[in-house]
């Protein structure tokens, strides 16, 4: 691989979500000089979601892209360098590690914090984009505490929307899950709480068709994958739980991870199997994926990494 640096750092990160910018402040404060790459989507997903309650020390409440955009000055204010860019290849074969950034330029860092975070999945429906963050949302912890009372529905029928839909029929008056075939793919114990659940109402066999409202979500149109019959739901919120993708893409065959994507990282540690390539937030997260955890894991992360240079007497 032809990899002719065009600079020399000590603390690469890549990644702007809580994750990278918390691994950022720190970096930052234990003068390893980072320098941050924001990747496409510069604050991550909580640029793409609307109010957030519950995370610790915004007493009124936060929108989640004032929230990061907070996250970058405390970043800058530190004296992190933050950079617009995208990480689009690796070589973790030797140290320095190398970091191509935009297809061009590599960057040469003793140590890396990988914090690419993770991408729901999406239907694809043009109303699911256009009302994302107006009752569409990827997050029902984030979100269901809007439609306190309320008729919302889900879609999807794997752990992550069983455990949605239970958390959403706590606050709400009726959940409507529309599962695409005749079974779930959630584990036993999830599919039967589900199915007790006196306010979730399932559906099977069914796509859905169309969320529907001008401004915010007013109804949905599901069709039975079998007959093509439509029927349209008046709700007020509609949650896609259709999984996530963790972005890990240029880190594969590169980093141990498991079979669906998540970076491998040692229980209680942010460490790779790399030494000196640390992981933290929703790229290594399956289960919590919250963004005070991120912050949490982008915290251990520099404290790893600092560690780590200091051991090796470079820092
Ligand atoms: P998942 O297991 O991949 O399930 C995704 C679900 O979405 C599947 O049921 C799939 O349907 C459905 N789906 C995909 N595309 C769809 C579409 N276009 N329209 C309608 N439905 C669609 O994802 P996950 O639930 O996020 O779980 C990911 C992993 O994390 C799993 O291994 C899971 O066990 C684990 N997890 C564990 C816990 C826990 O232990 N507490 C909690 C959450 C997640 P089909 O079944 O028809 O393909």
């Amino acid at each position: 691989m032809e990899t002719t640096s065009n600079e020399r750092i000590h603390c690469l990160i890549i990644g702007s979500g809580p994750a990278g910018y918390t691994a950022a402040i720190y970096a930052a404060r234990a003068n390893l000089k980072p320098v941050l790459y924001q990747g496409l989507q510069p604050g991550g997903q909580l640029t793409i979601t609307t109010e957030v309650e519950n995370y610790p020390g915004y007493a009124d409440g936060v929108q989640g892209p004032d929230m990061m955009v907070h996250f970058e000055k405390q970043a800058v204010r530190m004296g992190a360098d933050i950079r617009f860019g995208l990480a689009t290849k690796v070589d973790f074969s030797s140290q320095p590690f190398k970091v191509q950034i935009d297809e061009e330029k590599w960057i040469e860092a003793d140590a890396v914090i990988i914090s690419t975070g993770a991408s729901a999945r999406w239907l694809g429906l043009e109303s699911e984009q256009r009302l994302n963050g107006y009752g569409v949302s990827a997050c029902a912890v984030c979100d269901g505490f809007f439609f306190r009372n309320k008729e919302v529905a889900i879609v999807g029928a794997g752990d992550t929307a069983a455990e949605e839909a239970l958390y959403l029929s706590k606050l709400c008056s009726t959940v409507h899950m529309f599962i695409r075939r005749d079974e779930m793919r959630a584990s036993k114990v999830m599919q039967e709480r589900v199915l007790n659940a006196p306010n979730i109402k399932v559906y099977w066999n069914k796509d859905t068709d169309e969320i529907l409202g001008e401004k915010h979500v007013e109804a949905v149109r599901i069709k039975d994958t079998k007959s093509g019959e439509t029927q349209t739901i008046p709700i007020s919120g509609f949650f896609v739980a259709i999984g996530h993708q963790p972005n890990s893409d240029i880190f594969k065959g590169v980093i141990d991870m498991d079979e669906a994507g998540y970076i491998k990282t040692i229980p209680g540690t942010s460490k790779t199997n790399i030494e000196g390539v640390f992981a933290s937030g929703d790229v290594q997260d399956k289960i919590y994926r919250q963004a005070v955890t991120a912050a949490g894991s982008g915290c251990m992360a520099a404290l790893d990494a600092e560690r780590y240079l200091s051991a090796k007497g470079i820092h």
